[in-house]
Parts: structure tokens; sequence; C-alpha cells
């Protein structure tokens, strides 16, 4: 599978371990460099395609192979690394095998406080995700599938977070241990969302604006009291109202000043804000907003919404629950249910409902 490291950029310097490294052009070009030494390549934009070492390659797309690691901005990968041309920038592409992938995801998306069993149903769950991009009909031919970020999942190699004592090699242990295997529903995997915290109960996919694919029933929310423990599983936020303005008119929802009242006028399950309603400017004009779209033009942590009201002049105070869209897998949730002893199967069991486990390989 390939994943996007980065943004795109004019200049890239990667720092290569092992040796017989090789970097080859692809498609169609002719370039090939072996061994250079010091064993930094460096990349950069030139007039005929990618320069390697600041001599043009009249590629658009080279390969880097290396034996044992890269390092890209201060990360290390396993795998190849694409270095390919788009839109006059550089895109930095990780190719490599799923497993060692989800190894990279776990320790990010889990973090230091994680527990073998929660790490082992955090590997089904990013398995599941990555392979409904991959296993995509025209997957082959895309030039990546995920981002690095939490727009796919948070994935940083084999490179640890920093302050933490997690170990790369319990991370490829809980990949081993669950080698292979995906969430699936009617026989098909699915997208298996997951979010930090839900504050209660999960949501349904089209409440959080995602596309639930075939698994709609999976994905349509459940109770959930095991994340009670987060220190967001409620919280209060002020926000101003001239930077909500102006976040409202950034996403193409523009709205008068002043705000005279902001509520949910439509909730989904588990009560999450699906809508909220703006009344706003001299003739108190109602404009409908997707609840995500207010979260993000709030800057809060999810839209699983209580109440809005005014909390001075300019100013409006959110009560809330949660954190992340609520839809799949609540992770703090699945955390303390491992804690307490449960199973990976008992919490994917739990998090979505209706789904089997099946072996790919
Ligand atoms: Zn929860």
């Amino acid at each position: 599978m390939r994943v996007l490291l980065g943004r795109p950029r004019a200049l890239g310097r990667v720092a290569v371990s092992g040796q017989g490294w090789e970097v080859r052009a692809e498609a169609g070009a002719a370039f090939e460099a072996r061994d250079v030494k010091p064993l930094l390549a460096s990349f950069s934009v030139g007039s005929r395609g990618i320069r390697f070492w600041g001599r043009d390659t009249g590629a658009e797309r080279l390969r880097l192979r290396a034996p044992v690691a890269f390092d890209l901005d201060g990360r290390t990968y396993e795998g190849d690394l694409i270095v390919r041309l788009a839109e006059g920038r550089l895109e930095f592409v990780n190719e490599l095998d799923l497993e060692t992938y989800v190894a990279g995801v776990l320790a990010n998306e889990v973090g230091p406080l994680g527990v073998p069993s929660m790490f082992r149903a955090q590997a089904v769950a990013a398995r599941t995700y990555a392979w409904t991009r991959i296993s995509a009909r025209d997957a082959r031919d895309q030039a990546w599938h995920v981002y690095d970020d939490a727009r796919s999942q948070v994935y940083a190699g084999r490179t640890m977070p920093s302050g933490t004592d997690l170990r790369y090699e319990d991370m490829r242990r809980a990949a081993r241990q669950t080698e292979g295997v995906v969430l699936t529903f009617q026989g098909r995997p699915f997208v298996a969302y997951y979010a930090s915290t839900c504050g209660g109960h999960t949501t349904d996919a089209g409440t959080s604006r995602l596309d639930p694919g075939t698994a709609r029933d999976v994905l349509q929310g459940v109770p959930c009291d095991h994340c009670r423990t987060s220190r967001y599983f409620e919280w209060t936020e002020e926000v101003a109202e001239e930077a909500l303005i102006e976040a409202l008119k950034r996403d193409g929802r523009p709205v008068a000043p002043p705000l005279r009242e902001v509520r949910v006028s439509a909730r989904g399950r588990g009560g999450w804000a699906a809508e909220v309603e703006v009344v706003a400017g001299p003739n108190a004009t109602v404009k409908k907003v997707p609840g995500p779209a207010f979260r993000t033009a709030a800057g809060l942590r999810s839209h699983n919404i209580d109440a809005i009201s005014r909390a001075g002049p300019g100013r409006w105070r959110v009560r809330g629950r949660g954190w992340g869209h609520g839809v799949g897998m609540c992770q703090w949730g699945a955390l303390e249910m491992a804690r307490k002893g449960a199973r990976e199967t008992d919490i994917l069991a739990y998090y979505y409902p209706g789904s089997a486990l099946h072996k790919l390989y």
C-alpha cells in the first residue's frame, strides 16, 4: 500500500540506512543510481522531471529502495520510497506491506496508556480501514491510498511518539497477533471508522457525514459509558462570535452579524448534533449548518453538543462531550474495556455490532 508522507514540497532530503541502496526511475525514464555516498539522497524539482543531487533524471517518478530503512523529516520508515512529481511539487510516498503499516499506526492511534488487547483491537480496525482503501477498484493505479495524518490514520513509520516508552517491537507483535484479520459485514470488509472519545454514545455515519459504504447497520452508534474516565467526556468551550462568523464564511456559509441565536436543530444517534441553526443578521436569517461543519467552524472537539448559549457580548458558550467524529469504535472506551479484561474480540463486537472477523491471509 502507499502512504503520502507529509506535504508536497519543492525539495526533500532522505537519509538511507543499510548497504546496497538504489534509486531507479519508473514509468519510462532510464535513470539509475546505486550506493551513492554519503547515505543521503537529495531530490528537487527540475526543468526536466525530478533532480537527484542537482542532476536532471528526466523521470517524473523515482523509486528509492532501501535495504533497511530510510529517514524523512526525522522519522524512520521501512519499505520503499517513491518520489513523484505532482503539479510542480514533489510527493514522498512510502510503499510498504499492510502489516508493517498497521504496526506504524498503532503507537500513534493508541498512545502510551495502551494495553495489549486494545492494541490488537486497534490493529484490526486500522487494518480494515486500510484494506478498504487498497482493495478499491481503482486502487492499483492510485499514486497513494492514505494520508499519514488524522485525515486517514496517524502513521509515522517505526518512529514512536516522543515522550513515551512505547517500543516498535510491541507494535509489530500486536499486528502479528492479529495478522491479516479484518472486520466484515455481510461478508465484506467495511470502513471501520473510530474516534477518540464518544462522550456517552457513539453516533451513526450519517450524522457525522461519513460514508458508511455497505455497513450502515454496523456504524449506527451504541451507548458507551466506558469513556467516562476521559477528561474530554464532557467539556465547555467559549467561542468568539467574530471568529465563528469568519470561519463559517471561509467554509462557504456566510452569515451577517450579529448572531441572534445559535441552536442545535436536529440530533442524530446518541444526541449528536446533526444540524445547527444560526440565526443572524438584521433580518434574523436562519442558516442551517451540518453538525460536523459547525464543529469545525467553532473549533470544537466534537459535534456531540448538549447546549449552546450566549456567554457575553460577542461570545458563545458550548457544552458538549467527547472528541472526534464519534463513529465506530470509541478509543478511550475501548481502552477502559481492555483494562477491565475485555478481549479484542469483545471490544470490536461491542463497537461494531453485527460485524464478523475474517482472516484475509
Ligand atoms: Zn465512549
